[in-house]
């Protein structure tokens, strides 16, 4: 059997690992990314001072050197190739490219210059090729104050970055233009605003606590908002992790300030409802909530104005559709059940999903294993009962972009790429630093 898997994130490489690892049905498969390089998040999302996380690629690297399994970068689904194409080629369609658009605030100036989305952000400060790198380099160094909007792991990780010295970045992946970026900027304030209480906040205890460690900010917390209504009390008593967040916060409520050059106000109870500015954003308009009795907010007329020349929207990615493929517009994923994708409640033969385009973007990335395993003993039930139709292009994929003139990026060409990052970082006394440039990235690969 062949298989493609579209994508190659986390779950994608699960899901390819979960196929070869099997013995019943043998496999072979091809993860298709319209990036040259592979890892997804994990490469492009993933924070680059956490180290210790992105070195899950070193685990999603042996997948992609396992027998059966070739990389296929640079190959782009919808312009190299069509869906039909794959079909064509391949037994099944395992769709794995998550979530890659970012989810709106729905507010007045959401559109001024200087308001940005955190997708970009990251992607910028990952180095991803298709950052605008232009946008970024023109915002950071005239910012003084930035706001944050949501309180999920991105908002950290994104009010992290903002606030650190580049001492506490030099030994990441960065590019150095980010780096340079980053330390040309100088921002005293980053306010990171959550709608509802630190009892109803997603980021995890262990991302949370680093605000309140770094070298030149303070951390601080107005006493009030982290006074519990009844229901939040009663949820930080029941749930670990959530008491745990609240600890954290509580105790930053009654820090005082080191006086460092740098601030992070965390305030909660707080969303916006106006972006202002002329030609670019210079004030958020912050409406004080409270909660209702359903755990949602309300607004309550109390304003306030925090003065910000950079806003980064960090309210959730979201899944995009995939040509003809059903869509659920409302949740941002593709309709399935059991990973078989769904049109009418009806599966539609040979196409699959797994990752944040199943389900939505939740979870950590070890989440994205158990789901990958799922989908694919889907596959290989609807393999075994004869559900699938055998691919009908006798070259399959690699004589059609052959055909197409597409610059096809192997395994062999990543692990290129992967030396000329590692030759690039070791020159600067680093492990490893990332090459941004698409070019860049196909020179390294073809050597
Ligand atoms: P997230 O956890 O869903 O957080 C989104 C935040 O945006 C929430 O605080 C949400 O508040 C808020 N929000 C949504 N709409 C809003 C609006 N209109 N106005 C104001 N606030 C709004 O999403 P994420 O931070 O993008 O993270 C995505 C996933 O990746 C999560 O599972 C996360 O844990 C994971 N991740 C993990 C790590 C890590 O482990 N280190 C790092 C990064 C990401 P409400 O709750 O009130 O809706």
């Amino acid at each position: 059997m062949r298989v493609a898997v579209i994508g190659s994130g986390p779950s994608g490489i699960y899901a390819a690992d979960a196929l070869v690892s099997q013995e019943d049905v043998p496999v072979e498969v091809d993860i298709i990314d319209r990036l040259p390089v592979p890892f997804g998040l994990v490469r492009y999302g993933v924070a680059p001072d956490h180290l210790s996380i992105r070195s899950v690629r070193d685990t999603l690297n042996k997948v992609l050197q396992k027998p059966g399994v070739r990389f296929l970068g640079n190959v782009t689904v919808g312009s190299d190739v069509s869906l039909a194409d794959l079909q064509a080629c391949y037994d099944a369609v395992i769709l794995t490219y998550g979530a890659s658009s970012d989810r709106r605030l729905g507010i007045p100036g959401e559109d001024l210059d200087g308001s940005v989305a955190a997708t970009d952000f990251v992607a910028w400060y990952c180095g991803h090729p298709d950052a605008d790198r232009e946008r970024f380099e023109r915002l950071l160094p005239s910012a003084t104050s930035a706001v944050v909007v949501g309180v999920g792991n991105v908002a950290v990780d994104v009010t992290r970055v903002l606030a650190k010295s580049v001492g506490e970045l030099n030994h990441t992946d960065m590019p150095q233009h980010v780096l340079e970026t980053l330390q040309s900027a100088h921002i005293t304030d980053v306010y990171l605003l959550g709608r509802r209480g630190p009892a109803q906040a997603s980021f995890t205890t262990k991302e949370l606590k680093e605000l309140g460690e770094l070298l030149e900010a303070d951390v601080l917390v107005k006493p009030a908002d982290v006074e519990l209504d009844p229901v939040s009390a009663a949820l930080a008593e029941s749930e670990r992790g959530v008491g745990r967040n609240v600890d954290v916060i509580r105790e930053w409520a009654e820090r005082a300030p080191a006086g460092k050059p740098r601030r992070i106000h965390v305030r909660f109870l707080s969303r916006p409802v106006e972006l202002r500015g002329d030609d670019r954003v210079d004030t958020v308009v912050v409406e004080r909530t409270r909660l209702t009795p359903e755990g949602s907010v309300e607004g309550t007329g109390e304003m306030e104005e925090i003065p910000a020349d950079l806003v980064v929207r960090s309210v959730g990615y979201r899944g995009t559709p995939m040509e003809e493929l059903p869509f659920d517009e409302r949740s941002g994923v593709i309709p399935n059940e059991d990973g078989r994708v769904t049109r009418d409640g009806e599966a539609v033969a040979g196409y699959y999903v797994a990752g944040w385009i199943k389900r939505g973007p939740t979870g950590i990335i070890g989440t994205n294993k158990k789901d990958a395993v799922a989908t694919v003993a889907s596959l290989l039930a609807d393999a075994q009962s004869g559900a699938l139709s055998e691919p009908t292009t006798p070259g399959g994929i690699d004589a059609l972009m052959a055909e197409r003139g597409v610059t096809v990026v192997s395994t062999a060409g990543w692990d290129s790429i992967d030396e000329a990052e590692k030759a690039l970082g070791a020159s600067r006394g680093r492990e490893r630093t990332t090459i941004h440039d698409r070019d860049e990235l196909l020179r390294s690969a073809i050597g």
